[in-house]
């Protein structure tokens, strides 16, 4: 070997060294890297637990429509859920008319007990008006619900923008949020409800008369209800006129005296807002003939529930409804005498359908 092979077979060895030595190196930093990034993926990360703000657009001809989720509490199935007997045509709870029904009606829908129960109310921009058709528990069911103004804003509306304001029913859940503890939420509105219903549920007697399920409702409504009566601005509805151009309501009774459907219609389009109709729709769907212990008339509640699932299924509109998982938008089909609830199809851009 002369000296020059010497030399290159050297820096060639010194080279390979040097090579191996980096890539040992570059193993050991990527591997301390991963150890550190996956501590970084995987370590304290802590659950956020919340859902994004809880409203829903859809667009119905001219209008825009915004559900708006108060809230979901766990809605008591096996307290709630009603039945009329057959004998005696009496109201009596399913576990005992039905043993096990609600529980086998839940689990085909992959549900169990407790079940998150929504809460929901509607938003109605006719173009020149803000109308809110139901407004949550306010602060009558404590801290599970009354997050419609919250939602209200994050939808882009403020409160004091809503005109007007129209209840299907005075039970807590959907008068509530007119004043949670007892202060107005939207001072600038004026409140409707059907005659029939403010009738009932601000007259002293009926409270004493109630039973005792129903007895809060009255304090509720009261309470509720007093800065607008105080401020002029409570004006109950008879039925057959419009409210405004486009939105009816529609006598509806039985789940209480003046409940209301609102028929909101504009170029062609039509949704109803049903309020009470369900208030479990993996149950009642399948079964309409459970009713709840909070209806007026369980009988007569039966028979519209019945009634309207036919005419929504046979006609195809769109239904909004106060208590089927939030947004609460979709339409009911029949099929083999079964009833069926089809949810909006989600759409991130809506336009007019
Ligand atoms: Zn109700
Ligand atoms: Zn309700």
């Amino acid at each position: 070997m002369n000296y020059r092979d010497f030399i290159a077979g050297y820096f060639s060895r010194q080279w390979r060294a040097a090579g191996l030595g980096l890539n040992l190196a570059l193993v050991v930093f990527c591997s301390i890297l991963a150890m550190t990034l996956n501590g970084y993926a995987f370590a304290a990360a802590p659950k956020v637990g919340t859902q994004a703000p809880g409203f829903y657009r859809m667009t119905l001809g001219n209008f825009e429509i915004t559900a708006l989720s108060d809230g979901t509490h766990a809605f008591p199935v096996h307290k709630v859920l009603t039945k009329t007997s057959s004998i005696g045509g009496q109201s009596v709870p399913l576990d005992q008319s039905s043993p096990g029904e609600a529980d086998a009606l839940l689990a085909e829908s992959n549900l169990a007990v407790p079940v998150a129960g929504s809460i929901n109310a509607f938003l109605i921009n006719t173009g020149s008006k803000l109308i809110l058709v139901d407004s949550g528990a306010g602060s009558l069911y404590g801290d599970c619900c009354g997050h419609l103004v919250d939602n209200l804003r994050a939808a882009g509306y403020a409160p004091e923008q809503v005109d007007e304001i129209y209840l299907t029913h005075l039970h807590a859940d959907h008068v509530g949020g007119v004043a949670p503890n007892g202060k107005m939420a939207f001072p600038n509105a004026v409140v409707r409800v059907s005659e029939a219903d403010a009738d009932y549920w601000l007259k002293d007697a009926n409270e004493t008369a109630a039973p005792e399920l129903l007895k809060s409702m009255f304090e509720g409504d009261k309470a509720s209800l007093k800065p607008y009566i105080d401020a002029g601005r409570f004006k109950p509805f008879t039925y057959g006129e419009e409210l405004s151009p486009g939105i009816k309501p529609i006598a509806s009774p039985g789940h209480t005296p003046g409940h209301s459907f609102f028929d909101v219609e504009s170029n062609g389009a039509k949704l109803l807002l049903w309020g009470d109709v369900v208030h479990v729709g993996a149950v009642q769907f399948p079964d309409p003939a459970v009713t709840v212990a909070y209806d007026s008339d369980a009988e007569m509640a039966e028979s519209e529930r019945l009634a309207i699932f036919a005419d929504a299924a046979q006609k195809g509109y769109w239904i909004g409804a106060a208590h089927i998982s939030f947004p609460g938008l979709g339409h009911v089909q029949a099929k083999d005498r079964h009833f069926f609830w089809i949810p909006a199809n989600y759409d991130a851009a809506p336009t007019a359908n």
